[in-house]
């Protein structure tokens, strides 16, 4: 394992729980094993080949959340649910085929007793609302399948409001009417609310209305880099008095820069501005990125957490980024 006696120690005690990658994307595509530690083909691990169970141990990682993502083409909307069924799927199928290395887990007591089994922890997240294709009952039968959060939006505009950026966009109208319910929906299945990739509207009435811990699964912070991708303090405030959670991305597009030094002013920037209960982490492997240097996969991550500490970060809150914070969470919803 990488990193210093200090950073595997402090891994042992708050293994990391990693909020978004979209690894499944890829089992569902090309028969991307979880068990076979790989090697991203492409140059700097370019697009995705980044997660597994081998790295996700040799990184003393405790839990991977998999985002479920769908493309809608055009305006086709049906066949999305499908899309992300598959997917979960594809997830199980691997669990079959090596019982013991990973399970799917909802709760934080079911993560503390997967480790204590010496097993891995996968966790699920729906990537776009548009993949409910217009049904509310829809999140009932994901939750019931191990969904545990709900990203509103990704790169269109969908029955729920309007993205960041992408087709569709609107920056003067925040969440429709359904989007409210949608809300309403997810906290009573004990779903949570995503908002990554919402626009600045639509992310603040979800919090304006959130009854529970609302989160940003993978994000860059205006306040540190200026893009489109990234949410400002007001965004980051609104979230955080609901006591959520934002994890920061490892993409050095929306950081600001390639290695460690721009993810910890990142990091730094969310515990300045509402201090150490909200910050995770949010990497975005294996969703086309080009990963900053160190993080390539999961065995980088004891190299953050030295950089954390390095920067005067302390060991508490680089505990409550690495796993306490996301344990709070999955307990509140
Ligand atoms: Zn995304």
């Amino acid at each position: 394992m990488l990193g210093s006696d200090e950073a595997r120690s402090l891994h042992a005690d708050h293994p990391p729980i990693d909020l978004h990658a979209d690894t499944l994307m890829w089992s569902r595509w090309i028969g991307y094993d979880l068990h076979k530690a790989h090697e991203p083909p492409l140059w700097r691990a370019a697009l995705g080949g980044h997660v597994d169970l081998p790295r996700m141990r040799d990184g003393g990682m405790a839990a991977q959340f998999f985002g479920l993502v769908s493309l809608p083409l055009a305006d086709r909307v049906k066949g999305m649910a499908r899309v992300v069924h598959e997917q979960i799927d594809a997830l199980e199928a691997q669990m079959a085929n090596k019982p013991g290395a990973v399970r799917l887990v909802r709760k934080a007591g079911e993560l503390e007793k997967t480790l204590h089994d010496g097993a891995l922890g996968a966790l699920l997240g729906i990537e776009g609302a548009h993949a409910l294709e217009g049904d509310l009952d829809n999140v009932t039968t994901f939750a019931r399948r191990g969904v545990r959060y709900l990203g509103f939006l990704h790169f269109s505009a969908n029955e729920a409001g309007f993205p960041a950026y992408g087709k569709g966009r609107r920056d003067d109208s925040g969440l429709t009417r359904w989007g409210f319910e949608l809300v309403e929906k997810c906290e009573d299945e004990g779903v949570l609310v995503d908002l990554a990739h919402v626009n600045k509207a639509g992310f603040l009435d979800a919090c304006r209305v959130a009854k529970k811990p609302p989160i940003v699964s993978h994000t860059g912070v205006l306040g540190a880099f200026e893009h489109w991708r990234n949410i400002d303090d007001a965004q980051l405030r609104a979230v955080a008095d609901k006591g959520g959670v934002v994890g920061v991305i490892f993409c050095p597009r929306f950081v600001g820069g390639d290695g460690l030094e721009p993810v910890v002013k990142h990091m730094k920037h969310i515990l300045n501005v509402v201090g150490e209960e909200a910050a995770a982490l949010g990497s975005d492997w294996d969703g086309f990125i080009v990963p900053t240097r160190e993080l390539q996969d999961p065995r980088g991550l004891p190299l953050l957490t030295d950089a954390l500490l390095k920067a005067g970060v302390s060991r508490g809150a680089v505990g409550k980024i690495l796993h306490d914070n996301v344990m709070r969470v999955l307990d509140e919803a």
